[in-house]
Parts: structure tokens; C-alpha cells; sequence
């Protein structure tokens, strides 16, 4: 039904049909509006004439004629496609109103008044939709016709010391009607339509028009809707809320859609008629005492003004719920005393709000389990997991300027623009939000010190807005109204002279991408014992099992906080990057620029305990839960010391001159490193490396069997093209197992297996799967490889991409199913075809989006791995696919 009526004709008529008072009327189907289209803009007879029977059903149920001189019918022309896209079409109300009409209405009525509002509104939005957009004039900022109508409302409030529209005295709305309709003619150059029958086909043209109007096409483009399903048109019999103090419109969720609270909650106002309350005109009323805020309490509630229609309207919203089994967004109008059901469907909400009121409604027997966890979006459940800015505190905050909202959730701190000047801050326990031109590999700790990122340059998949997401720390890129003075340590913005300096409060909104020059509160919902509640209701429904990305013990201890089930990707090289890396990153660039294998092997000894050491505090952490190690991946120049002390503290450690360890760090130069002498390459040139590794894990596995735990370590060799590879390292492995189990007296289980990150590998998965008992498909490098797209390159083109369809999304964020994850599905097949218990996993990116989540549950993936705060993303996002897949 709502493919063909529309969402808001669909629940017109199912509200008519529960009994409520809904005004007569009927829906134009979405298949007209196609029609509509293919005649280039024209009616076929066909709809012609049946519009005119069902205009006529319409007249005989509300007695009154349209057109009529004597008691003539109005009607409202609405549009509603099949998912609601609120205020992104347009609706023309009061037609039927015309100098044929006019004198008839005012005497049935008696209220000139109201006549001659109904009027000049009608006036207002006809020539804007009808007469304006849908012709595709597109007028100056603020030149619109209805703008300047508006304009000319105003003025005459002004001269007249007007508060409130309801104060224009009927003469003067008269006055105000004709000096409208000759505006109109004067911009317009058409004559306002004179006649109901033209008014009504006007406003259906129009309000097919409108689905293919600048907001409602950019609306669909984000919220992914098709371009074909076109717009249904409901035509109603108007009700009138603007008759006087009796009459009222409003607008009101059957629970309140911010904080999910089981009240009803709404907004109305006395006089009034349709979008006067969302339009801000005058500060609308609270529907009940029980919601009243610091902003409306001195203002009367519908419960106390009209206590009897605000307790059918109660009843009405009760009977609703328990209808649709959901939250719902309503809109009514009261005409003299009389309440009226003018819409209603699925409310919007907050994330807090989704996570509220589904366990609410578990909880009251309204909803099951299953649906209960369909409630809660990921992207919902990610802006619970995120600290935020306190909506009320924000509300009064300014904004100083936009950008892309990166990594969502609130940050507030004092504003520093270096590294240093971040980790300095937050060593003294200070808030520091960390702005930078951009973010280099090098402000790694700065980032990971600050609560939040602001970034002038960058899109959504920059450098900092990929690591600010991972750490699920609010980040904000490409800020370019900023301009960042760093001799100064201030910031100013474009179109202000105000400067801001070091140490002065900043508040982001990385959901919104807005930047706040002071403090706002924040709030937390992480340990809300409800969404601790709601998670264990998911993991009983998802069969993919979740393991996280992490290096560190405080990582895999957090991870284990979200519900990580163990380590899918520890990377070994992670211990020289960053915080405490000063001595074993020496010990690594000795090794590196060692030119013989004595050196090397002496050099390795002495980096050995150190990668004993990190591998064991993280084993220990994630006691009986799988960890993946990760043999060390970057090409080795990656590592050269690059600064004069740091090339002279090598040489010293060496013996040789500064002059000797440039040569041999130029050596290890390469023209493309990314698919350089990297991964399994380089255990293959050095076994040497290899070993080391395998001996520290082993070790360390020993010595925690010893002190009474139960470490479950995984080896995975990276960068493989070639099964031969594999059963080279297997060798060396088990022969170095054999060595340690000897020292320590006891046997130690492992398992070893391989990343699948470029073609060849997953291709070749059959002779892989004969020594790797495992395979962890590497995504984001699988992405790379196949597409031949370099992702620290990709936003120079990628927005070109997607803008001219190409590609349907960023395939460094959602998976290219068409392309990597066939790859991906043929190498779990063909692997387990050769071994059948065959574990595979997916680690990169990916593994923390939900899109790519559903595929992987649905090509039989045994587990996801993904960063620790997308932990209960990946835990959602894997049951609701399972729950899915099961329908
Ligand atoms: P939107 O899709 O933008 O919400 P609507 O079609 O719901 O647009 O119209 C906006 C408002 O106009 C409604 O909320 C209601 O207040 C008013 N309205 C629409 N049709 C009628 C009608 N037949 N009688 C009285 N008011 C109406
Ligand atoms: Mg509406
Ligand atoms: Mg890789």
C-alpha cells in the first residue's frame, strides 16, 4: 500500500479505517506521478475523471461543494512518497479559495478574519510552489516570492507594532490579499488562478513538481532514496485551526523522541494553522504539564486549555502505538473544539531515544526481541557509544564555523596546535581539543591525547578523520573557514576579526560538524545499564563472531569492556610507533642497519624481550581468547632514522660513522614501498626476523602457562602471494617450537595461517588453506590491490567517483561486494575445499561497518575484527544481518 499511496496517504487511511477522525479526502497513487511525467507534465483523461468521482465522494461525506458560492469546500494538496522525506516536498493548503468563493465563505462563517487568513496563506504557498519552484525559476537569496510576501507581512506588523500575526485585523489581511496577488503578477508575471478547478490542478502539478525539486533530490541522495518511486498527492478537506481560540494546531511524538521517555510530548499553538508551529512564528505551547521546559513553562498546555480534547488526542496516540508498534510522530489541528487526525507516522529519534524506547517496548510486550534489536541503528548505537555535546547547552552556544563531521560525538577543551602541546596538556590532566592543518602519522599521540580533532584540510576518509573514528574520538576535517596562525598559536575564522589563542575553550560537534569558540557541557551514555542490557540481547541472536583490532594492553582491555571475543589483528610494529617505543625502535634500527648477519643476530637478541614483553602483557589481558599476531608488515625503511642524533646514536650502537649509516639506510630506499620488500617478504631475505618473532611469542606463551594462564596465541603471515611462502615460514615456526618447548618442558598449541590481502592469495586459496589453518582476509589492503586504488590517494578522486555513480560507496569503507568480496567469497570456498574447518575472518575497516558486515554474515565469515569502539557496532550490526537472513 504505501508503494502506491505513499507513507502519509497509506496512514491516512489506515487512521480512517481505526475509527479516528480523519478529514474526508483521497490519494493520487505514485503511479500517476510516474504518468505525470512520462506526458511531459500533462493529466490523462483516465485521472481526470476520476478525480472528479472521488472529489465528488468527498463533497457528498462533508456536505459542501468545491467551488461552491454559497458553503464552499476547501481542500489540501500534500505529498507523501513512500518514505517519508519530512519538508523536503510541499503541500498547498485553503484551495478553492477565490473571488467566486470568498463572499459565500465569510457569511457561512461569519469570520472574515479567518476567511481572509486562510487567504493570504494560500496565496503564500501557491505562488511559491505552484507558481515558483515548480516552473524552476530560481530566484536571488531572499528574493523568492515568498519571501518578499513575507517581507510585506512584515512590514505592516512593524507599522502597525504587531506582535503576533493573529493581531492583523481582518481589514487589513483584505487589503494585505490584494496587495499579494499584485506582487505576485508584478515578480511572477502570471495572474494569480482565479478559479478552484485551477487552483486544484495547479497544486497537483506542483506537488508532483516538487518531488523533483532541489531539496528533495538532495534528500535522496543522502538517504539513498530511488529517483522513480515519485510522490503520491493526498487531496483533504481542509479543517481550519486559525477560527479563533478555540481552534488550534500541533504537532507531538506519542514519546518524547530526544530522550525516549514513555511521555507524550508536543507542541501546539491557539489560532494557528499548519506549519505555523514547526515554522517558529510564534513559541508554540507544551501539550501536557507533565513535559513543560525552562522555554515554554509560563505558556498554557493543551491539557489544561482543552482538557477534554487533549484526552482523546491521549487516547488516540495510546491506540496508535499499540497499532504500529512504534513511536509515532503525529499532527493534528483542532477546529472550533473539534480534534482532528491530520498525520501520523514513525517518529525520528535520537540515539539514546531508538535505545530507550525499544527496551521500553520489550519490556511492555509491545515489541519481541528481534525487533527490539532492528529498533537501534549502528550509526545510532555509534552516537551512543560516543560522549556528546548536552543538546540544551549547545542549543545556546554559537557556531563559529562548519566542517565535514568526521568522527561523531562531542568534544570540548582548551584549544593547542601541536603534538606536543596536546600530550603535555593531557599529561597534566588537562582537555585539549588539537587543531592542525591537518593530521601526519606523527600526531599520532597528540590525537590520541585530545578529546577531540580539529582539522582545516581533509575530507571523510583523511588521516585523521579514519584514526579519530577508530578511537571513536570526535573529529572534525576540513574546517576551511579557518585560518590557523602557528607563530602566534591563534586561530581566527573567515568573516570575523575575533582571534583565538592557546588555552581558550573550544566545544565540537562531530556529528554535525559544527565548531563552538567555548564550553558546552557533555554527557555519556556507555554505561547506561540499558544499552549494557540491550547488548546481551544481541549477542543471543548473531552467529559472526567479534574480535578487535588492538596492540596494547589498555586497547585489548577496552575492547574486552565492548564485548571483543579476542584479537584479530595484533601488529607487531606497533610497539615502535609512539609512547614508550624510544629504546625497543633503537634496538629495531640497529637490526635493520646491520650489514652482517653477526650484527643482525646480536641486534635481535637484544630487541627479542622487548616484543616478548608487548606480546605478553596483551596475552595476559585477553586470557583465553584467541590473539592474532601479526608478523611485522611495513618495509623496513619505513624505520631509518631520519633526524642527525638519532643517525649518530645508530652509528654509535653500530660502530661505524653517521656517514656509513645513511648509505645503508638509502640502501633500504624504494621506489614503491606499498608493494615493496614488506610482509613475508622480508622474513623471506631474513629469517632471522622471522624467527625472533616466533621464539617471543612462543616465550611468552610458555611463561604465561607457567604463572597460571591460558594464552591462545594465533601467527599470521602478511603480504602472501604463494602457498611455497607459507610452508617456508611453517618450518621455521615449528622448528623454533620445538626449541622452546624443549627449554620449558611443556607443549604449547598455536595456529598459524595467513592474511589474504592481494588476489593472487585469495585465487590461489586451496594451496594456501594446506598449511594456513586459518585465513584473515586483510580488506582494506584486498581493496587496494583489486581496485589499484591507493587510499592515502583516493580522496583526490573519489568524491568524483561517487558524485557520477560509478561507484555506489567508498569501497575503503563499505565493501566493494561486486569486485573484493567475490574475492573474498571464492577464497573462503575454495579454501575450505581443501580444508574444511577452515577459520576465516576479515580485519581492516570493514569489519566495523555494518553494510560489509551483512555480507560477510551472509559468505559464511567465521568472525570480524575491527577497532575497539566499533566492537558493539559489529556485534549489533551482526545480529540484526542474522535476524535478516533468517526472514
Ligand atoms: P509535510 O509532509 O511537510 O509534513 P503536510 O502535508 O503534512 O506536509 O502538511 C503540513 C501541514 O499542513 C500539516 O501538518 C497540517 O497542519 C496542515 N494541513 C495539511 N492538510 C490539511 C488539511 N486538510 N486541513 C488542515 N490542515 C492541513
Ligand atoms: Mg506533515
Ligand atoms: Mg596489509
Amino acid at each position: 500500500m504505501r508503494e502506491l499511496l505513499g507513507g502519509k496517504g497509506a496512514n491516512l487511511a489506515e487512521m480512517s479505517r481505526l475509527g479516528m477522525p480523519v478529514p474526508a479526502g483521497f490519494t493520487i497513487t505514485t503511479e500517476c506521478c510516474a504518468e505525470y511525467y512520462q506526458l511531459g507534465g500533462g493529466y490523462s483523461a483516465e485521472l481526470k475523471a476520476e478525480v472528479a468521482e472521488a472529489l465528488a465522494a468527498t463533497e457528498k461525506l462533508m456536505g459542501k461543494h468545491f467551488g461552491d458560492t454559497e458553503d464552499p469546500l476547501l481542500v489540501s494538496c500534500r505529498s507523501g512518497a513512500r518514505s517519508s522525506m519530512p519538508g523536503m516536498m510541499d503541500t498547498i493548503l485553503n484551495i478553492g479559495l477565490c473571488s467566486a468563493t470568498l463572499p459565500g465563505m465569510i457569511k457561512k462563517t461569519g469570520n472574515p478574519r479567518f476567511v481572509y487568513d486562510a487567504y493570504r496563506r494560500l496565496i503564500m504557498m501557491y505562488s511559491d510552489v505552484v507558481m515558483e519552484k515548480a516552473e524552476g525559476i530560481e530566484p536571488e537569496d531572499g528574493q523568492g516570492i515568498r519571501q518578499q510576501l513575507d517581507r510585506m507581512m512584515q512590514e505592516l506588523k512593524d507599522a502597525k507594532g504587531y506582535k503576533s500575526d493573529t493581531d492583523i485585523t481582518a481589514e487589513e489581511l483584505k487589503d494585505l490579499c490584494d496587495k499579494f496577488k499584485a506582487k505576485v503578477k508584478e515578480v511572477l508575471g502570471v495572474e494569480f488562478p482565479d478559479t478552484a478547478e485551477a487552483q486544484l490542478w495547479g497544486s497537483i502539478g506542483g506537488v508532483f513538481k516538487s518531488w523533483n525539486g532541489k531539496r528533495a533530490i538532495a534528500y535522496r541522495r543522502i538517504e539513498k532514496i530511488p529517483d522513480d518511486w515519485g510522490t503520491a498527492v493526498n487531496v483533504q478537506s481542509m479543517v481550519f485551526g486559525n477560527m479563533g481560540n478555540t481552534s488550534a494546531t500541533g504537532v507531538a511524538f506519542s514519546r518524547n523522541p530526544a530522550s525516549g521517555d514513555n511521555k507524550f510530548y508536543g507542541e501546539w499553538l491557539i489560532n494557528a494553522q499548519g506549519e505555523d508551529v514547526v515554522a517558529g512564528i510564534r513559541t508554540p505551547n507544551p501539550l501536557n504539564e507533565a513535559t513543560k521546559t525552562d522555554h515554554n513553562k509560563h505558556l498554557e498546555s493543551l491539557e489544561k486549555a482543552m482538557p477534554q480534547v487533549y484526552a482523546e488526542l491521549d487516547a488516540i496516540r495510546l491506540k496508535l502505538e499499540n497499532h504500529f508498534h512504534d513511536m509515532q510522530d503525529i499532527e493534528f489541528t483542532i477546529q472550533e473544539g473539534k480534534l482532528w487526525m491530520l498525520q501520523c507516522r514513525i517518529g525520528k529519534r535520537t540515539g539514546i531515544a531508538a535505545l530507550q524506547m525499544a527496551m521500553d517496548m520489550l519490556e511492555e510486550g509491545m515489541i519481541d526481541e528481534r525487533t527490539a534489536i532492528m529498533r537501534v541503528s549502528p550509526a545510532q548505537l555509534d552516537e551512543i557509544l560516543h560522549p556528546v555535546l548536552d543538546p540544551a547547552s549547545e542549543k545556546k552556544a554559537a557556531v563559529v564555523a562548519k566542517g565535514l563531521p568526521a568522527s561523531p560525538g562531542g568534544a570540548v577543551g582548551t584549544i593547542v596546535f601541536t603534538s606536543e602541546a596536546a600530550m603535555a596538556a593531557a599529561a597534566a590532566g588537562k582537555k585539549v581539543i588539537l587543531i592542525r592543518e591537518e593530521t601526519s602519522p606523527e600526531d599520532i599521540e597528540g590525537m590520541r591525547a585530545s578529546s577531540g580533532i580539529l582539522t582545516t584540510r581533509g575530507g571523510m576518509t583523511s588521516h585523521a578523520a579514519l584514526v579519530a573514528r577508530g578511537w571513536g574520538k570526535c573529529c572534525i576535517v576540513g574546517c576551511e573557514a579557518m585560518k590557523i596562525n602557528f607563530a602566534a598559536k591563534s586561530v581566527s575564522f573567515a568573516g570575523s576579526d575575533k582571534v583565538y589563542k592557546e588555552g581558550e575553550w573550544f566545544s565540537l560537534n562531530g556529528s554535525k560538524g559544527c565548531v563552538y569558540a567555548t564550553k558546552i557541557d557533555t554527557m555519556d551514555a556507555s554505561e547506561n545499564p540499558l544499552f549494557i542490557k540491550f547488548m546481551s540481547i544481541v549477542d543471543k541472536y548473531r552467529r559472526l563472531g567479534i574480535r578487535t583490532n588492538a596492540d596494547t594492553p589498555e586497547d585489548a582491555d577496552r575492547a574486552l569492556k565492548f564485548g571483543a571475543e579476542g584479537i584479530g589483528l595484533f601488529r607487531i610494529e606497533h610497539m615502535f610507533y609512539g609512547r614508550n617505543s624510544e629504546t625497543p625502535l633503537t634496538k629495531l634500527r640497529k637490526m635493520i642497519l646491520s650489514s652482517t648477519e653477526e650484527e643482525r643476530r646480536s641486534a635481535l637478541a637484544e630487541l627479542l624481550p622487548f616484543i616478548k614483553a608487548s606480546v605478553k602483557s596483551t596475552l595476559k589481558v585477553m586470557d583465553s581468547k584467541p590473539v592474532v599476531f601479526r608478523l611485522l608488515d611495513p618495509p623496513l625503511h619505513e624505520f631509518v632514522p631520519k633526524t642527525e642524533d638519532k643517525k649518530q646514536e645508530i652509528a654509535t650502537e653500530l660502530g661505524v660513522s653517521v656517514v656509513e649509516v645513511e648509505k645503508r639506510g638509502d640502501n633500504l630506499h624504494e621506489i614503491n614501498p606499498m608493494m615493496g620488500h614488506r610482509g613475508v617478504r622480508l622474513h623471506v631475505t631474513y629469517p632471522l626476523i622471522a624467527e625472533t618473532q616466533y621464539r617471543a611469542i612462543f616465550e611468552a606463551t610458555c611463561e604465561l602457562k607457567r604463572e597460571g594462564f591460558n594464552p591462545m596465541p594465533e601467527i599470521m603471515i602478511p603480504v602472501t602471494i604463494s602457498a611455497r611462502e607459507l610452508s617456508f615460514q611453517k618450518a621455521i615456526c615449528d622448528r623454533v617450537l620445538a626449541e622452546v618447548e624443549a627449554h620449558y618442558g611443556m607443549q604449547v598449541e598455536y595456529h598459524f595461517g595467513t592474511m589474504i590481502e592481494i588476489p593472487r592469495a585469495a585465487l590461489t586459496a586451496d594451496r594456501m588453506a594446506r598449511t594456513a589453518e586459518f585465513f584473515s582476509f586483510g580488506t582494506n589492503d584486498l581493496t587496494q590491490m583489486t581496485l589499484g586504488f591507493s587510499r592515502d590517494d583516493v580522496g583526490t578522486f573519489m568524491g568524483d567517483y561517487l558524485g557520477n555513480k560509478i561507484l555506489d560507496a567508498d569501497p575503503f569503507q563499505t565493501i566493494d561486494v561486486k569486485g573484493v568480496g567475490k574475492l573474498v567469497e571464492y577464497g573462503i570456498q575454495n579454501g575450505r575445499s581443501k580444508r574444511a574447518d577452515l577459520k576465516c575472518g576479515v580485519c581492516g575497516e570493514h569489519g566495523g561497518d555494518p553494510d560489509s558486515v551483512r555480507f560477510f554474515n551472509k559468505i559464511g565469515v567465521d568472525y570480524v575484527s575491527c577497532s575497539p569502539f566499533r566492537v558493539p557496532i559489529a556485534r549489533l550490526a551482526a545480529a540484526q544481518a542474522a535476524i535478516e537472513q533468517d526472514k
